[in-house]
């Protein structure tokens, strides 16, 4: 039978290490640490996301501005509000949030976030340096999964690691982390051949696709890890990528959905403002 691994209690315990560490800074440095939070339209789920993320930092003694536009708005201004944050010593940490509306080219208008101010490790220029083995700024999803393994001491060097997903957000940064602690990683995705036999390969699986329960005990390896980061809503309800029920017994350690990757995420999220935070106050 699985040991659960409890993301909830996981990401209590750094968003504590973080509010003292914010405090200490604060009070050393006399700056407070600020994080800005560009929303563009009314997409419902990012406004709930969005208000997480202005109570999480609140929580931590890290200041939040939202800055809420129009879905009209264009993709001149949003430049013209992220040239100006990138200017303001005052600023730390900038978020846009996704998804953005389609008239707006989300690729280039990331990438004009400067590269110290991007808590989402989404610029060309973090990901460079993520995929050369030098990460500084990570997406912060794939970042909270390192830290559960790392509080729950699962090895990762020379483990057999399998990600299945390809995103930019989550997919491919997961990879290129677990490949910098030496595990031997595949990527598998929508078009891999016999999925389930590379699946039940690995010693690390990570499940980043958004198909309810898709996988079940015959992709996993008896003792394996599994990292469920998918979330699905179905008749209401939250679900991972995992079929929880019938995977729970054979693994070794598995994350729950609600209560697993989720809350790790803010957390990391936290984490990246504070690093943001001592690269350019320059402590
Ligand atoms: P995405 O849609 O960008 O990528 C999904 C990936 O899954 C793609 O690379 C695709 O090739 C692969 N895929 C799809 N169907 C497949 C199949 N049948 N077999 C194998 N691979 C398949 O999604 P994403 O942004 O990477 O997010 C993935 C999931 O993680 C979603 O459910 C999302 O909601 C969730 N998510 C959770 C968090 C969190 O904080 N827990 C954060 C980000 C994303």
């Amino acid at each position: 039978m699985a040991q659960l691994m409890d993301g909830k209690q996981t990401a209590i315990a750094l968003r504590e290490q973080i509010k003292i560490q914010t405090s200490e800074l604060i009070a050393k440095y006399h700056i407070i640490p600020h994080l800005v939070v560009l929303l563009i339209g009314d997409n419902a789920a990012s406004m709930s996301y969005v208000r997480g993320k202005e109570l999480a930092c609140q929580k931590a003694g890290i200041k939040s501005t939202i800055i809420k536009k129009e879905d009209t708005t264009s993709q001149a201004e949003v430049l013209e509000i992220i040239h100006q944050l990138n200017q303001d010593s005052n600023v730390h940490g900038i978020l846009l949030q996704l998804p953005i509306p389609k008239h707006l080219n989300s690729d280039f208008i990331i990438n004009q976030i400067s590269p110290s101010k991007d808590v989402d490790g989404f610029t060309w220029t973090n990901v460079a340096k993520l995929s050369n083995g030098f990460p500084h700024l990570v997406p912060c999803t794939p970042l909270g999964v390192m830290r559960l393994l790392q509080t729950y001491q699962v090895r990762i060097l020379g483990k057999r690691a399998v990600v299945i997903g390809r995103s930019q957000i989550v997919g491919k940064p997961m990879a290129a982390l677990l490949l910098k602690d030496h595990a031997t990683v595949t990527i598998c995705h929508s078009k891999t051949a016999d999925l389930r036999a590379v699946c039940k390969e690995a010693d690390i699986l990570i499940a980043a696709i958004g198909v309810p329960n898709m996988i079940d005990s015959s992709y996993v390896k008896i003792g394996a890890t599994v990292i469920d980061v998918g979330i699905s809503k179905v008749d209401g309800v939250i679900k991972g990528d995992v079929d929880y029920d019938s995977v729970f017994p054979i693994a070794a350690y598995l994350t729950p959905v609600p209560g697993g990757v989720g809350p790790m995420t803010i957390a990391c999220l936290l984490e990246n403002t504070l690093t943001c935070y001592r690269d350019l106050v320059g402590v």
